[in-house]
């Protein structure tokens, strides 16, 4: 049998350790070597905690290519896969290689500023555009290179269709089933005034198409947070968005259903 080289991360709660320690021995017991780090030869990555602990998994593997299936310790998780109490159903079906692959695409974006340097962040849930305060910020947004509105509010939001269940839901913004390859431009708190008009409803866009986005005269002051992780740039010239072709592979067993688990999450009361 072929030994597999298996990198597990935890979200380092009292419980989520109790579970890597017993996943560490199951998989030992099946001759798999367990490693608590990533490297470009992994064959799995197991991440344990809920979807915070798999979005900061995936940023520090800096989007890895192979399998990575979640093992869920927190409330309901989108990415997560299975309960702790599965780890032996979980390793039975990997090794059978009874699973399927869910690729989930990411977004990315490009920003430049007024001194010609150029940073690049992605985000597998979104990457939410604001000002550097907490003032509202003024932004000029283009679609595929055309002019379409003049923003004014608290920002933009261009969300994966992953991550349509996380901020971009809590925005008003709709949930997309994960099939879907489209980037979902939400805004958030947008001002109408006779001055700056924008959409107040998300607008949903073929994965193809790239958003632009100018700051407003000198006010280039701006906060770029991708899947939560904050940045700050000054003198921003402009940033595109566009859809990554960095995908992430996630283990999806039989009983996987995502509208069952939206109902869970959102709409079920116990
Ligand atoms: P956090 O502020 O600790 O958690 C935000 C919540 O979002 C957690 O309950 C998290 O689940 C959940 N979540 C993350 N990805 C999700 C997804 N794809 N679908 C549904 N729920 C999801 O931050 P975090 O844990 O590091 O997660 C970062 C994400 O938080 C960002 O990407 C952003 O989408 C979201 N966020 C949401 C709001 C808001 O809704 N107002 C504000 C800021 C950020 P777990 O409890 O399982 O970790
Ligand atoms: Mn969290």
């Amino acid at each position: 049998m072929t030994r597999d080289k298996i990198s597990v991360f935890t979200n380092g709660t009292d419980v989520s350790d109790k579970v890597f320690h017993k996943l560490k021995k199951i998989l030992e017991d099946h001759d798999h070597h367990v490693v608590p780090h990533y490297s470009g030869d992994s064959d799995l990555i197991v991440c344990i905690g809920g979807d915070g602990a798999f979005l900061e998994t995936m940023h520090k593997c800096d989007f890895p290519t192979c399998p990575i299936v979640g093992i869920n310790t927190g409330h309901l998780g989108f990415f997560q896969e299975f309960l702790p109490d599965k780890l032996e159903d979980f390793i039975q079906a990997y090794e059978k290689k009874q699973y399927s692959l869910q690729q989930l695409n990411t977004v990315r974006c490009t920003v430049s500023t007024h001194a010609g340097e150029k940073f690049s962040h992605i985000g597998l849930n979104e990457i939410a555009i604001k000002g550097g305060n907490s003032f509202s910020v003024h932004l000029f947004i283009s679609i595929d290179g055309k002019p379409i509105e003049k923003f004014s509010g608290d920002g933009i939001l261009v969300a994966t269709s992953a991550g349509s269940t996380a901020y971009n839901y809590s925005l008003g913004g709709s949930i997309a089933d994960p099939r879907l390859k489209l980037l979902q431009v939400t805004p958030i708190a947008p001002m109408n005034t006779t001055a700056y008009r924008s959409f107040t409803s998300s607008i949903l866009l073929p994965s193809d198409l790239s958003i632009g986005v100018v700051p407003e005269g000198d006010e280039n002051e701006i906060r770029i947070l991708n899947d939560g992780i904050e940045t700050e740039y000054e003198n921003v010239k402009n940033i595109q968005v566009t859809a990554s072709d960095q995908v992430v592979n996630l283990i999806r067993f039989k009983d996987y259903d995502f509208w069952h688990k939206v109902k869970d999450k959102f709409l079920e009361t116990n």
